[in-house]
């Protein structure tokens, strides 16, 4: 049986023949970690939306306080959208 498997969209990807897609290991020299961060997605009055966003940050449960900070100055924007951003890098030659 092999380990974990890999988080939903972050499988390898190979759509050449010589190349190979992948999420980039952590920790590696010159990687940067994934970055987690959240924006509302409530409309205000004129249907426009809210677009506030926290600070990206490498702790993916720590990046989850900011929609209640954000909740308690604007009670009525309920609406988020968790963005990660994930380094990924290509990769010369396939995996048999
Ligand atoms: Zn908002």
């Amino acid at each position: 049986m092999t380990g974990a498997q890999p988080l939903p969209g972050t499988a390898p990807l190979v759509l050449s023949a010589d190349h190979e897609l992948r999420p980039r290991p952590e920790p590696s020299p010159g990687c940067t970690p994934c970055a987690y961060r959240f924006r509302c997605l409530a409309l205000d009055d004129d249907d426009t939306e809210c677009g506030a966003e926290s600070e990206p940050g490498t702790d993916p449960v720590r990046a989850q306080t900011w929609p209640f900070e954000h909740l308690r100055a604007h009670p009525e924007h309920t609406g988020f959208a968790e963005i990660v951003e994930r380094p990924w890098v290509m990769w010369r030659g396939t995996r048999a």
